[in-house]
């Protein structure tokens, strides 16, 4: 799979230092998500204890790159107030679900919309990955969806699921190029708001 993003739109210089925050439960795969982006292979990971902040840049059409800015935040119950303050000043936000454990996506629910709702959050684009959809059990994207509740996410947010596998990287592409759209759009809104005041 390559790694190519859409052609670059003029006003892309201003947008080189994305930061994107990767959440989701323990386990559901955000380490494998991280080094599959980095070394576009899949690298068995121990579940994350504290957390590591890691930096992927992704290449662009052209000569030019892209820099993500990734924390890796481990979903562990006593790690999760630190969420919070690794969002302020974020670009996009992709939560990572296991879509093979059923009983964990209430769970994920919650948490997903806690943080998007979050006041420092309000209106950040938000990447729903659907992962380990390689597994024989996952849900299909639709279901995982419905029981996410994505419908019912805050309004004001830029959303989008993409089903994907960290394991083969399937799917990883096209849920970043969305994503990276949905900063675009809200970075767009933002200039045009500006203006008018
Ligand atoms: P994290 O706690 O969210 O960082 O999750 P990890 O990346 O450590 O993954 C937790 C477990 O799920 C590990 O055993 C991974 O090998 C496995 N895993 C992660 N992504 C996938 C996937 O897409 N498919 C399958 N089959 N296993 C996965
Ligand atoms: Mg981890």
């Amino acid at each position: 799979m390559g790694n190519q993003m859409a052609p670059l739109p003029p006003f892309l210089p201003h947008l080189q230092a994305l930061h994107v925050v990767v959440v989701g439960l323990d386990a559901a795969g955000k380490t494998s998500l991280l080094y599959h982006l980095k070394f576009q292979e899949f690298v068995k990971s121990a579940p994350t204890k504290g957390f590591n902040m890691e930096k992927i840049r992704v290449p662009l059409v052209g000569s030019r790159t892209i820099t993500f800015q990734v924390w890796d935040v481990g979903g562990q119950e006593k790690l999760r107030p630190l969420w919070r303050s690794y969002m302020r000043r974020t670009d996009g936000v992709v939560f990572v679900v296991d879509s093979a454990e059923v009983e964990r996506l209430e769970e994920a629910r919650v948490e997903l919309h806690r943080i998007v709702c979050s006041s420092e959050n309000q209106g950040v684009p938000v990447l729903v990955l659907a992962n380990k959809q390689d597994m024989a059990q996952a849900l299909p994207v639709a279901e995982v969806e419905k029981l996410l509740g994505l419908h019912e996410l805050c309004t004001s947010a830029l959303n989008h699921i993409q089903g994907c596998s960290a394991v083969s990287g399937l799917g990883l592409q096209q849920g970043l190029e969305k994503l990276y759209e949905m900063i675009l759009k809200r970075k767009k809104l933002l200039r045009n708001n500006k203006k008018k005041h």
